[in-house]
Order: C-alpha cells, then structure tokens, then sequence
C-alpha cells in the first residue's frame, strides 16, 4: 500500500509492482464543496477509492485473465464491480445512511450522499465551482425510472448498453446502475410496510418530514439489503467464466449464484435483478427468454465425477478454506487437470486435449492450466453452511486472421460439489468464430491503446489498470 504513490489525479494496482498505489494533487482554485481552495487532494483518503482499487486487486486474485482486455466488457467489469464494492459499502455506515435518508426524505436515489461515487474526487476536479461526483450509479433522475416495480416514462429511460458507447468506465456504469436500481427495488418493497405504517404514501415519499424511528429503521434495512447485494455480487464472482468476460454474463452468475444459497426468493431479488438489466438490454448470449430458468448457468448434460476431488479425500489444515500445504493443493490441480484434459472428458470443458485435432483457424494450442482451485464456502439463510470447489481451467489457441496473429483464451471455471460431481461448467469456447473476430476488432478498435505488435502478434502492453484509469 503506498499512499503517497505518486503525483497525480489517479490511483491504482499494479500486478507487475504488487501494489495499491495512491495518487495526491492539488485541487484547483475554484474547487467545489468544502474542498480547500488549492488543497491537497489525496486520494488515499478518499473511501471509494480505496474500496475501488481494492477491488481491482482483489478480483485480480480470482480472475488474472479478466486483466486480458479482449473485448470491451472485461475492462467494463472490473470497473463496474469495484465501483459496485464501493457503492455497496456506503450503506454499511449507518449514522451516513440515516443522515442521507433524512435529507432525502427517504427517497434513496435523491441522496446524492449515497449515490455518488468519489464525490471529492470529482468536486476537487472541478473547476468553476461546479461539481458532479467521478460517476455516479444514477444514471437518471426521478424515483419512477429508478425502480423496477414502477412503469419507466419514455424520456426517463436509464442509459441502455447498446447506448453506452465503448469506453469502459461508461460501458461498467450501465452495470453498476442495472444492479443499483435492483437493489432500490429491494429495498421500497421492503420499506414500503414501514411507511405505512407511518401513515406516509411511500410513492410521495421525499416531500415531508420522517420522524426519526422511520429513518432509523429504513437505515437498517438500507444496510441490510446493500450488505447482501454485495455479498451476492462477490459470490457472482465465483460463477464467472475464466476469461473474456462479458456483462450479462454477470447476470447468469448473479442468478445462479444466489439461487444455489437462497432457494425462495420471497422479495424477488433475482426477479428485480433481471428486469434491471433487461431495462439496460444487458442481455445474456445464448438466452432465449429473461426466466430465471434460461438466465441459470445449467448443469453438464452428462453427470462428471471427478476422481480424487470429493471432499472425503481432500487434505485440510483445520479449517475446508485452507488445504494442508502445497503439495496437496498440487494433488487437487493434478486430478482435475487430468480430467479435464483427457479425451474422453475435455469436450465437455470446451478443453482442446494435447492430443486432440486443432479447431478451425487455430494455429496452436497451449497445454491447459489448472489457474486454480479453491474451496467456496456460502451460508444460508437458515444457517447452513454450502460448500463446493472452484477451479478455473484456462486455454490459449493462436488464431490467424489475414496477416494477423493473436491468442484467444478460453477454458472453463469447473464448480464442484463436496462428492467431486461437476455441478457446473462456465465455459469460453476456443472455437468460437465469433469471439474470434469480436476480439480482433477490439484489438484493432476501441481496445487498440491496451496492444502493440510485436511483428504480425498483437501483445498485450503493461500496465493495463493504469492505462484503464487514464481514460477516467
Ligand atoms: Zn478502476
């Protein structure tokens, strides 16, 4: 952690460095809010920064390839959910959130307090006196557009994906406010009760007055709903395939994720969640209808077991989290690696076998890697506590195009449950023409600062967070 990294209007985590590394400038001489005129701004100071960055790290940790800008989602996603971790974690101060709901007469996205991210960011870089937050979750004004429950008016449409041009900052917030509007949606329908029985019309919420046991109680349950989005967001992470993330493939993560630890969905958490994104037309490929049904990652079609992985034969130190030491972590990642990539088993993980024929267009296979397997631990709602393995298994195939030659990653993300059976296969197909030329136009297009060439191969270029940030 450096927090006087460097000079500058920025911050980030750096792999190559291994490091958060915090940015300090001053404020221009107009600078909004209660920014000193000149001030020193750092930017270790400020909470969704840090939150932010944090993020950036941490999901670095579970997904190195989502740092391989093949399309325009990847970048957009690491910024989303470290924009979202941020956003989520305003809600866990409680004294903020009744201050906030008490200026806003209980109406969430009138609060900019709650709302806006890195508000002294943006205010110190403001000139003219004038500030708006770096980003903000709301992408609209007005209550009516901002919950799920409510019919949208024709010009209060939120920012739809198509819409959101091909900036990553841009294209993630279309993200951010799909899963913030869920989470408002959430939390009226579970407000609504307590303003009733204040005697309030919760629809004309934000024109009187709250008395102070109704902020108290809508602070509570603000908090609780926001310290379960974000649990199902960083739980999502898991159901996420291994590389070229795209963003309504987050919903199918977000579904599945939280249908396998909350089975009734008595408040309609996944309901709202897929009529936000549905809103944004972030729609998952390869899904036909918006059910929760069609969103669910499915289970492989031939039931897998997978020898040597049941948890009656896993090695433990004390606690199912940690394995006994290396050479059994080595012992999980062998078993699984020979599964994966034996002949029999490696179609069903979108795995090209050593031996295998090479698909179309595909100069050259790269060996598969086990990047990693761990154990995820979930808790119920009733308390119980769901155990599974997550591995990711990834590929890399050199493709040409023309004159052109690239790697296109692929593979699988492998859940398996604790009797070593295969619930799920999250897979990149590598044979994908399609994902093929998507990532050659990127390359070539809105992604081209991210690549250089290295005679006829695109290579990626260093530093790819810092390059990220430099647009923002
Ligand atoms: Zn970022």
């Amino acid at each position: 952690m450096r927090p006087f990294g460097f000079k500058g209007r920025n911050a980030g985590y750096s792999r190559e460095t291994g490091d958060l590394s915090f940015g300090y400038f001053p404020a221009g001489t107009r600078p909004a809010g209660f920014t000193v005129r000149k001030g020193l701004i750092c930017t270790a100071l400020s909470h969704d920064i840090i939150a932010h960055e944090t993020t950036h790290a941490l999901l670095d940790g579970l997904r190195s390839q989502f740092m391989l800008p093949t399309n325009v989602d990847v970048p957009a996603f690491h910024e989303a959910l470290g924009d979202l971790v941020a956003l989520f974690l305003h809600f866990t101060y409680e004294e903020v959130v009744e201050q906030a709901i008490r200026t806003a007469g209980g109406v969430f996205t009138r609060s900019g307090l709650l709302a806006d991210l890195a508000r002294e960011f943006g205010y110190a870089r403001a000139r003219g006196g004038r500030g708006a937050a770096l980003r903000s979750a709301v992408d609209v004004d007005g209550v009516a557009a901002f919950d799920s429950d409510v019919a949208a008016d024709r010009d209060r449409r939120p920012v739809c994906y198509e819409d959101a041009g091909d900036e990553p900052h841009a294209l993630g917030s279309v993200l951010v406010s799909a899963v913030f509007e869920a989470f408002t949606t959430i939390v009226s329908r579970k407000t609504e009760r307590y303003f009733q029985m204040a005697g309030i019309n919760p629809r004309a919420a934000g024109t009187a007055p709250l008395g102070e046991a109704l902020v108290k109680a809508l602070a509570k349950e603000a908090k609780d709903v926001a310290t379960q989005f974000l649990d199902i967001c960083i739980r999502a992470v898991d159901y996420c395939p291994p590389s070229d993330m795209e963003l309504g493939e987050f919903l199918r993560a977000l579904i599945t994720a939280d249908g396998d630890v909350e089975q009734s969905d008595r408040w309609g958490y996944r309901e709202a969640l897929m009529r936000s994104f549905r809103r944004r037309n972030l729609f998952p490929d390869h899904v036909r209808f918006m059910t929760e049904d069609a969103v669910r990652w499915q289970p492989p079609q031939t039931p897998l077991v997978i020898p040597g992985l049941a948890f009656s034969e896993l090695r433990f130190a004390g606690d199912p989290g940690r394995p006994a030491d290396a050479d059994e972590l080595m012992r999980q990642a062998r078993a699984l690696g020979t599964f994966v990539s034996s002949p029999a088993h490696a179609r069903h993980f979108q795995i090209v076998a050593p031996s295998g024929r090479l698909p179309a267009r595909v100069t050259q296979a790269s060996p598969p890697t086990v990047q990693s397997v761990r154990v995820s631990r979930r808790a119920q709602p009733n308390g119980d506590v769901l155990f599974d393995l997550v591995a990711e298994v990834t590929q890399s195939c050199t493709v040409t195009r023309g004159n052109d030659l690239f790697d296109v990653n692929g593979g699988c993300t492998v859940m398996i449950d604790p009797y070593g059976q295969v619930r799920y296969i999250i897979h990149k197909r590598l044979d994908s023409e399609n994902r093929q030329n998507r990532q050659h136009a990127a390359m070539r297009g809105p992604l081209a600062p991210y690549w250089r060439r290295a005679g006829r191969k695109f290579v990626l270029r260093p530093g790819m967070l810092k390059r990220l940030h430099g647009h923002g």
